[in-house]
């Protein structure tokens, strides 16, 4: 099986409401996205498809011809528009990532010819995005930032032995990173809300929980975490993991980037990647 995706980019406004709720009541659940006259995003839509090789032809299906279905469907229904007014859907629901991704997946269901639609994933910004994927449930999946000093060490290996196996990443007073962190939390958006998980929770409890220990720091003299254990990013996805977990009920994968190259990844004890 083959698999292939395009990107589409449109911008949108939009607004998160509920009528008959109390102004306090909106801002509590919907933050800055409560505001009555709205606000807008340049969004930038990945729709991956599978399929098997046309031996004539050598593809799946051409990247062009996604382009003109998903294309047309966007161009119609969302660029350039005010989608709590615009589009009939989002009369009654609000317009979050989660149910877009939702709606656009029923409407390109079966429409792209020799292929089966993989996956949807819905960027409203650098930071924040939503994605389907077939047979499972909406991902949101919200990047956070953190500075840390680490000093790569084993308390059981060597001197000798640290130093060949770390190098540089070895020396006694550390160094440091510029870590993103992106934290997935998947489920069924909520009717009322339409949100797999609050943002304004799922932010709260993050900075609290990881950004503010570890932001700024010293991971190996100044967190519980990391006095006995070495912060290798292997360990450090691993640990905040374990600390967001009992918070998190839908939290499915914590990605880590130490650097612009090297990424990390973990999806808990018992799911594979
Ligand atoms: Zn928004
Ligand atoms: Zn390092």
């Amino acid at each position: 099986m083959i698999y292939l995706s395009r990107k589409i980019y449109f911008s949108a406004a939009h607004l998160y409401r509920k009528e008959g709720w109390s102004e306090e009541e909106n801002k509590r659940v919907f933050g800055l996205c409560s505001n009555p006259n709205g606000h807008g995003h340049d969004y930038t839509l990945e729709v991956m498809v599978r399929g098997h090789i046309n031996e004539e032809s050598g593809i799946v299906i051409n990247t062009t011809e996604i382009n003109k279905v998903v294309k047309d469907l966007i161009e119609k229904e969302f660029d350039s528009k005010f989608l709590n007014y615009e589009h009939p859907y989002f009369h009654e629901r609000i317009p979050t990532t989660e149910n877009m991704v939702g709606y656009i997946w029923g409407r390109l269901e079966g429409k792209l010819p020799d292929c089966e639609l993989y996956k949807i994933r819905l960027y409203e910004n650098s930071t924040l995005y939503s994605e389907k994927r077939r047979n499972s449930m909406v991902t949101l999946a919200r990047k956070y930032h953190f500075c840390s000093a680490h000093r790569l060490h084993s308390e059981q290996l060597s001197d000798e032995e640290n130093k060949t196996l770390f190098g540089k990443c070895n020396n006694p007073y550390g160094h440091g990173h510029n870590y993103y962190l992106e934290v997935s939390v998947s489920g069924e958006p909520d009717e009322v809300t339409g949100m797999v998980i609050n943002l304004a929770e799922l932010d709260e409890i993050v900075n609290k929980i990881v950004i503010e220990k570890f932001d700024h720091k010293h991971l190996n003299l100044d967190t519980e975490e990391f006095k006995n254990l070495n912060p290798t990013s292997d360990n450090m996805v691993k640990v905040i993991w374990e600390m967001l977990s009992p918070h998190l009920s839908g939290l499915s994968k914590i990605g880590l980037w130490e650097t612009e190259k090297n990424y990390f990844e973990y999806s808990g004890p018992y799911k594979a990647i």
